[in-house]
């Protein structure tokens, strides 16, 4: 299957794909989509998020739907609240010309929206486990005439803790006619065993993972002690000619400091950590998809989900604990035929995992040179060349300017007049520079909780307290 006008679907579907400017499948629609709208069928389709896995099953869900029943007929399974909000987005999407809605339900919101939803007579609904346990409990959510139930990230929701509702939910749904799909990025044992008790005879396609890495995403690797890795990310942000990127920490805490060190430093900085209540994390994604901060630090968990267009770079601060998430991770940036970064920063007791990603993913990572003081130096002056260029508004300073300027300049070269100016205008970049452009100073001492693999050691780095960022 080489475009989606080959597949037999309601014309009205293929108008929501066409406005969602769908036209060539994914590895996982091409392969689960001729199956899956074929004869009824369980389905296990290995592929992680950012494959388009989600058409891949709301395709076939909405074919399988008569909106004109009004009862619940899809329902998908989702590892958090993000997930379940972005995949119900899409079925609405997608079923817009259908007249199909999905209804996200999920813990820490109020039943009371949940269960007028639910009496309305929505067909799909998107939810996260624990919460639909609770609604098939007091019987506000029917399963009688389910059409398909779609485990959505099972590996996930198994190491959430899901597992028990997760089987009290496809124990409770029918199974008349074969109609489980459970995606999953890997088939762990758990899986494997929810996938043995309660699938019949399922169809499994998988998505290797080297299909799963965007061919315009560049790869690279930066030797670095971990209590230089702070100095390093400032680095790698600052050469960058845009940048609009995510950073993966292994732990909590570490996300919590290098987001307070980012913000000392002036940078437009957030972060997503399994702590954040839901108002705040979805504030923080909120001004991320508006761009009101450009830097994003995560943990992978609190990451799930998390689908945001045009991401320039995403770094591996720390390497995943799981060589899978990497591939997961970096699925990230590179979307859509676009260029990006994948950048991981690499301690000596980890330089060992490099050749394994690279056997896993079947790909080349090239070692990066850590940009010096000078080259971030040069980056800077060269940012502040652009928006000199852009300056509109000079007449008047020339108007206003008095033959002095004139005299007093007249023995000055260009470089040196264009120097003044910049040391007057951005003083804090030259703070310190006689000369020379300036060295690296010692940095004051800062606890930094840092990951170190696999025992977590606290060490102390941090960097230089200087100047904030312009702009
Ligand atoms: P998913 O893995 O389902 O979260 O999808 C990842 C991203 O790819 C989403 O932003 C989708 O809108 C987009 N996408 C999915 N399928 C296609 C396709 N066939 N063509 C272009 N973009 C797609």
């Amino acid at each position: 299957m080489k475009n989606f006008t080959e597949l037999d679907l309601n014309p009205a579907l293929k108008r929501a794909i066409a406005d969602l400017k769908y036209e060539i499948p994914t590895p996982i629609q091409a392969q689960a989509l001729p199956i899956l709208l074929g004869k009824p069928t369980d389905f296990i389709g290995l592929a992680a998020t950012g494959t388009g896995k989600t058409a891949a099953f709301s395709i076939p869900l909405l074919e399988r739907i008569d909106p004109s029943l009004r009862k619940l007929q899809g329902l998908v399974l989702c590892p958090t609240r993000e997930l379940a909000m972005q995949v119900s987005g899409q079925i609405t999407l997608m079923g817009k010309h259908l007249g199909i809605r999905a209804l996200p339900i999920y813990g820490g919101s109020e039943y009371g929206n949940q269960i007028s939803g639910l009496k309305a007579g929505i067909s799909v609904v998107v939810g996260t486990p624990g919460r639909l346990v609770d609604h098939i409990n007091r019987g506000t959510l029917k399963l009688g005439d389910l059409k398909a139930l779609i485990l959505d990230e099972a590996d996930e929701m198994i190491s959430m803790g899901f597992k028990d509702d997760l089987e009290a939910i496809l124990k409770a749904a029918p199974h008349k006619e074969n109609n489980i799909w459970l995606f999953s990025a890997t088939m762990s044992r758990d899986v494997r065993r929810v996938a043995d008790t309660y699938l019949k005879n399922p169809v499994t396609v998988q998505v290797n993972k080297k299909e799963m890495l965007s061919n315009t995403v560049e790869q690279i690797y930066y030797s670095t002690n971990e209590s230089n890795k702070p100095e390093v990310l400032c680095k790698l942000i600052d050469i960058a000619e845009d940048f609009y990127g995510l950073v993966f920490c292994q732990t909590k805490s570490l996300v919590i400091d290098l987001t307070s060190f980012l913000n000392e430093r002036g940078y437009k900085v957030d972060c997503l950590h399994g702590d954040k209540d839901q108002k705040s994390r979805e504030r923080t994604m909120q001004s991320y998809r508006d761009r009101r901060v450009s830097i994003l630090i995560c943990t992978d968990v609190a990451s799930r989900g998390l689908d945001v267009k045009d991401v320039t770079h995403v770094i591996n601060y720390s390497l995943p604990r799981e060589l899978d998430s990497y591939v997961h991770r970096i699925g990230r940036t590179a979307r859509s035929g676009k260029p990006g970064f994948a950048m991981s920063l690499v301690a000596p007791m980890n330089r060992h995992l490099i050749p394994r990603i690279e056997k896993m993913t079947n790909s080349r990572m090239r070692e990066g040179k850590i940009p010096s003081g000078k080259d971030i130096f040069k980056k800077k002056i060269k940012k502040i060349l652009s928006e000199f260029n852009n300056q509109k508004t000079f007449t008047r300073a020339m108007e206003m300017m008095e033959d002095t300027w004139k005299t007093e300049t007249e023995h000055m070269t260009k470089e040196e007049i264009i120097g003044r100016f910049l040391v007057m205008g951005f003083p804090a970049m030259f703070e310190g520079a006689k000369e020379a452009p300036p060295q690296q100073r010692t940095p004051p001492r800062r606890d930094f909780k840092h990951d170190t693999r696999p025992s977590h050691k606290h060490a102390s780095g941090g960097g230089h307290r200087h100047h904030k960022r312009r702009g």
